[in-house]
């Protein structure tokens, strides 16, 4: 039903910055504070206050400018941006206009190992506005707390052309933030927002369909939902010979579909004009230069370097760049291991994403609260590489580790798990489990090879589990030869 037709896709993406006061006053920005506590003249917006701007506004905004490839500008200014709403006081917010501060950049994304360039148009700073609270059984109260914190919005080319596409974006997006260390990226609480900017158009058509703007999507999942339920029912109005209305609309994810909010107010509705109590902003070059000698690598980099260093498949990589923690943590259990091999450093990976991440998961707790310390993990893995235990083994031996500052081989010779590689004493175990079993023995050489399995097993048993398979398997092949 889509075909013939190609959907235009533009995110814009307000992020909230870790700074530690708002964007123009002294005011704390600790979230869940008591309502209206985190407050003062400036951000009340009382008349004769002025505004003050915060230097990490300015520098955390840089950094996004930087890690997405955006040209920085020398000299650019901030503006009113004029509308009335109740948790809004001073009836404008301090946003940039004309000459955001980064421009004309692009974040590289991929989908199943395809990589795509989305532009960005712009990065501008702002300020974030109140919050009024609409879901309570009386009438709506303000929370003035947010009002002035510091945000910035990242506008992207409509270079997007489907939901997963705009969905891998904002993810690349929310880890450059939490990699760069400006922005938690947490989309729940409201410390990231996306809008959505979507209209269609005949496949090889120049001009732009009429857009409709869908607000505040709140994860990666409602993006793509919102996204792919507008494109259907875009061409399903422009098949039936309708028009598409430019308007504003919102996700409801209960019913799976975009309501309309209002029509749009078109840009000049706010009377933008420059903010006359704040100086240009200046970025030197001195000052420049020195942020970007602090980048980090960034997430894709670092999974391209996990592929080619560890010999990791890209699935593997991507999980653990995915939190920069857990990825640190990577790289320091292999830095532990005493084998540096392609298996040992696979073998990690396979150790994080099993046992660790349900750890993870079950505890909803960060890499550094497991309570297992890369050098712990990296005992284990040894053990194992090193044939002393078996997997199965290792298995039992992973959850004692944790919650404690012990080794792997502390755990297996105070309990005696070593593994039994020794050929003399295996053989003796081969060659008794063959002699109990001379059917089995018997019906194997007329051709039942099935029956091998079941003679590793018995040794293995009768072992205690001790046995190394590998090697069990191998005396157990010339046993069976004689
Ligand atoms: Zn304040």
């Amino acid at each position: 039903m889509t075909s013939g037709y190609e959907a235009v896709i533009g995110l814009e993406v307000h992020a909230q910055l870790l700074t530690e006061s708002k964007a123009f006053c002294a005011c704390p920005t600790t979230y869940g504070a008591q309502p209206n506590v985190n407050v003062c003249p400036i951000c009340l917006g009382h008349p004769g206050a002025l505004p003050v701007l915060n230097e990490n506004l300015v520098r955390f905004a840089v950094t996004m400018g930087l890690a997405t490839k955006c040209s920085i500008r020398t000299v650019s200014q901030f503006s009113r941006k004029n509308y009335f709403y109740a948790d809004l006081p001073k009836g404008y917010q301090i946003s940039q206009y004309q000459d955001p501060i980064c421009y004309d950049g692009r974040v590289d994304i991929e989908i199943d190992g395809v990589g795509k360039s989305i532009g960005i148009t712009r990065i501008h700073m702002e300020e974030d506005s109140g919050k009024s609270i609409h879901d309570l059984d009386v009438d709506t109260l303000v929370d003035l707390n947010r009002s002035g914190v510091a945000l910035i919005e990242i506008v992207s080319e409509p270079d997007i052309r489907t939901g997963p596409e705009a969905s891998a974006y904002l993810q690349q997006i929310r880890q450059t933030l939490v990699y760069l260390g400006i922005c938690d990226g947490n989309l729940e609480e409201g410390s990231m927002r996306c809008d959505a900017n979507i209209s269609v158009r005949k496949t090889g058509a120049k001009e732009f369909g009429t857009k409709v703007e869908v607000k505040n999507l709140n994860s990666f999942r409602n993006v793509e939902k919102a996204i792919e339920f507008e494109i259907v029912r875009q061409i399903e109005v422009l098949e039936a010979g309708g028009t598409i209305i430019q308007e504003t609309k919102m996700w409801d994810a209960g019913k799976q579909q975009t309501k309309t909010m209002r029509t749009k107010e078109m840009a000049h509705d706010y009377r933008y004009f420059p903010e006359p109590d704040l100086r240009n902003v200046v970025v030197n070059g001195e000052w420049l230069e020195s942020i970007r000698a602090s980048l980090p690598e960034l997430g894709l980099a670092k999974k391209h370097r996990f592929i080619a260093a560890y010999a990791l498949p890209a699935y593997d990589a991507q999980i653990l760049v995915d939190d920069v923690a857990l990825a640190a943590y990577y790289e320091a259990t292999c830095a532990s291991l005493s084998q540096q091999t392609p298996d040992a450093f696979k073998s990690v990976s396979n150790w994080i994403m099993t046992e660790v991440l349900r750890i993870m998961g079950d505890r909803k707790c960060t890499i550094s609260e497991v309570g297992l310390s890369a050098a712990q993990l990296a005992s284990l893995v040894d053990a194992v590489q090193s044939g002393a235990i078996s997997n199965k083994i290792a298995k039992d031996i992973f959850p004692v580790l944790v919650g404690t500052v012990r080794m792997a081989d502390e755990i297996v010779s105070e309990r005696g798990l070593k593994q039994e590689s020794d050929e003399g004493a295996l053989q003796v175990m081969v060659d008794e489990v063959l002699k109990a079993n001379p059917d089995n023995v018997a019906k194997y050489k007329s051709g039942k090879d099935n029956l091998f399995g079941f003679f590793v097993g018995q040794v293995l048993k009768a072992s205690g589990g001790s046995a190394n398979p590998s090697v069990v398997q191998a005396l157990m092949k010339r046993a069976l030869k004689n």
